[in-house]
């Protein structure tokens, strides 16, 4: 059957093309844009559509790679269905250099607490539902990407959502083919994209890797690893040839997993203590000293678990949290 012109916004792709292009949000006070990037891979032979997003968070900028590098390598003339890539979601807050958008009294200015978005919102309001209405509803599957930003490392790790619905069941399969062994299951909130997505019928994975470690070869393994993830979707989709590269098995956790200080100071790890790895119940996981040196807090495992989450900047205020502690619900062998 022959595939249609894709258009979003002022992107416009035919069948066996490539293009980029922006969804208009509103306009600064200077007259400005504020629009949402988006890039285009269009295929030959009709198939699924996917999304595949970054920078929902500004200091995020895994996503922003790896949307780049994924468009760069798709050969559209040899592709079925549609790859939708939005580099940054929220541009205000990636110009900003910080994780929500810089000024906005109406409404929470976390992008990813305001899912589905109101039109007649506040600003990040209206970029959620510029962003889910025009971009994401377009597609049968979206993979939106977060990492540790500018103050933490995580693992690569995958967020699903777990149920024994049609939604669930795809859900699981599309975060396995993803091909990250950390399955973390409904690990979303209120007013995520996630959540709002599969309301709407939409697989929706949220992949979460890397951080504060912005080493150049760290951040290709990085994006590399996401790009794989990306395809290997594509392929289990039928989108792309070939077989997706997927791990021996998958190790599902789940749970509100963060580990909070109760005083300030400067947080130490223990030596035995790494980032994916297990840890036990009762085991010391990090120390807080005061200025002297001298410790005043202990940070320690309240159950047998993953470590899928890492403060890495030293400086730590009552009330942050030091590590999330996914725990364990099962291990998925792949048998195939
Ligand atoms: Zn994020």
């Amino acid at each position: 059957m022959a595939r249609e012109t894709v258009r979003i916004g002022t992107a416009e792709a035919a069948p066996g093309t490539k293009a980029t292009g922006a969804v208009h949000v509103a306009n600064r006070p200077d007259g400005s844009p504020i629009f949402i990037p988006v890039m285009i891979v269009n295929g030959v032979e009709d198939g699924p559509v996917v999304g595949m997003d970054g920078c929902t968070h500004g200091d995020e900028y895994e996503g922003p790679e790896a949307v780049q590098t994924l468009v760069a390598q798709l050969d559209p003339t040899r592709m079925r269905g549609a790859l939708i890539g939005v580099p940054v979601v929220n541009i205000l807050a990636f110009q900003a250099m910080q994780r929500v958008t810089p000024h906005d009294p109406l409404s929470y200015p976390d992008l990813n607490r305001n899912y589905p978005g109101r039109p007649d919102g506040g600003l990040t309001a209206r970029i959620a539902y510029t962003h889910f209405h025009e971009i994401v509803a377009r597609t049968e599957v979206f993979i939106t990407v977060h990492s540790g930003a500018s103050f933490a490392m995580l693992p690569p790790k995958l967020i699903f959502h777990e149920s024994d619905d049609e939604l669930g069941r795809k859900s699981l399969e599309i975060a396995k083919a993803f091909g990250w062994e950390i399955l973390w299951r409904n690990g979303s909130y209120p007013g995520t994209l996630n959540g709002s997505a599969e309301r709407r019928g939409i697989v929706c994975i949220a992949p979460e890797f890397g951080g504060t470690d912005r080493m150049p070869q760290h951040r290709a393994d990085r994006t590399r690893r996401l790009v794989t993830g990306a395809t290997n979707v594509m392929k289990h989709l039928g989108m792309l040839e070939g077989r997706p590269q997927l791990p021996d098995r998958w190790v599902v956790v789940e749970g509100e997993s963060h580990l909070f200080a109760s005083h300030g100071g400067l947080l130490a790890y223990e030596a035995d203590f790494e980032l994916g790895q297990g840890v036990a119940a009762g085991q010391k996981i990090a120390r807080i000293l005061d200025l002297y040196g001298n410790e005043i807090e202990a940070v320690v495992a309240p159950y047998d678990g993953l470590a899928i989450m890492m403060r890495t900047l030293p400086l730590i205020n009552p009330g942050d949290w030091v590590v999330g502690i996914g725990k364990y619900v099962r291990v998925i062998e792949n048998r195939e």
